[in-house]
């Protein structure tokens, strides 16, 4: 239905929209559009997301050594096909979302929707370093349960001194013949998982050090780090680096409507509720423990079906 108004802006109604284009939003479309849902998926870069330039994936069920591409080509593929719209080029202005009424405004439209579905998902702190594309995927890496397995009997590096720095060197000692932790300060971590770290024969925690360089030929084969305590520098021989300085989930856009758990992420239980009725969060903008393809697809799932019972009850009345 369009309705006409002075502000020269499209007005359209949607039975869902969702924001974000990566896995989890093209899984709830793919469902939403099966169930004969009108179906829009507004993107603010490009499809995908965040697995979109993956090369090989080997651990996304039934598909090993998939590209990120052919995997959310056909995916795309897939919820076109159902009659879901997807839009690249329409930005998001602003949102409203009260259990009463769900405006998106863009660009060029004004969209009123029965359901949203947020699975805009998180970017994750690159390494600040100008080489950093040079050796992105060629010994850069942002995802220990992806490429960990890439550096079996491997010179690890892993940077960051949070949890999810410390938890990820911890996992990464199975592979690793020799593991450095560098971070610029102390060790935030809980104490358990320093601990359990420190414990390890391979292990060499390097504090107030600072990476200021990367250096190799085609892929990595140096870092250069500051010890700022003595101030001296000095390279480590490493097969690859694993950056974890933190994330920022991408929810800027709700902030005022939805609620964010302390790290910025949506709140939201395994039925992908969020605190409005009739919005939903999926994927790894939801505040949850494991972040991967298979969560997100699941979370689609669940969100999209979750949706459509929601739609039907109001519409009962
Ligand atoms: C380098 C790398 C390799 C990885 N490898 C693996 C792997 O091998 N196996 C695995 O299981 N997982 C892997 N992961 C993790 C996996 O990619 C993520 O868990 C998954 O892609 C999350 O999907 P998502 O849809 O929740 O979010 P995202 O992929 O982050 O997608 C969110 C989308 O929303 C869009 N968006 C954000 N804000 C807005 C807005 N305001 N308006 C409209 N659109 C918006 C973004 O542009 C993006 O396209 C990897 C991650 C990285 C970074």
């Amino acid at each position: 239905m369009v309705i006409v108004v002075p502000d020269k802006k499209e007005h359209l109604q949607k039975d869902i929209v969702i924001i974000g284009a990566g896995m989890a939003g093209l899984t709830a479309a793919l469902y939403a559009g099966r169930m004969n849902l009108s179906v829009l998926v507004l993107e603010s870069a490009l499809v995908g997301g965040q697995i979109a330039n993956a090369t090989g994936i080997e651990n996304y069920p039934g598909l090993p050594g998939v590209a990120g591409k052919d995997l959310i080509g056909t995916l795309q593929q897939q919820a076109e096909n159902f009659g879901a719209v997807i839009d690249e080029f329409d930005a998001i202005e602003r949102v409203s979302l009260t259990p009463e009424r769900k405006i998106i405004e863009t660009e060029a439209h004004i969209y009123e929707a029965g359901c949203v579905i947020i699975a805009s998902g998180m970017e994750r702190r690159k390494l600040p370093l100008p080489e950093e594309k040079k050796y992105a995927g060629k010994g850069v890496h942002y995802c220990e349960l992806c490429d960990g397995h890439l550096y079996q009997d491997k010179v690890i590096a892993v940077m960051g001194g949070g949890n999810a720095a410390v938890d990820a060197a911890n996992f990464l000692t199975k592979y690793a013949k020799k593991l450095y932790l560098l971070h610029r300060s102390q060790l935030r971590a809980d104490e358990s998982s320093r601990e359990k770290l420190k414990d390890k024969q391979n292990v060499e925690i390097l504090l107030e050090t600072d990476v200021v360089a990367l250096k190799g030929e085609k892929r990595l084969e140096t870092v250069e780090i500051h010890d700022k305590a003595n101030d001296t520098h000095r390279e480590l021989a490493v097969d690859g680096i694993f950056v974890n300085i933190g994330v920022t989930p991408n929810t800027e856009l709700f902030k005022n409507d939805i609620k964010r758990a302390a790290d910025g992420r949506i709140e939201a239980g395994e039925d992908c509720r969020t605190n409005i009725p009739g919005v939903f969060a999926a994927g790894d903008v939801r505040s949850k423990e494991v972040r991967q393809l298979t969560t997100a697809a699941a979370d689609g799932t669940t969100a999209a079906i979750l949706a459509e019972k929601y739609l039907s009850k109001m519409r009962k009345g």
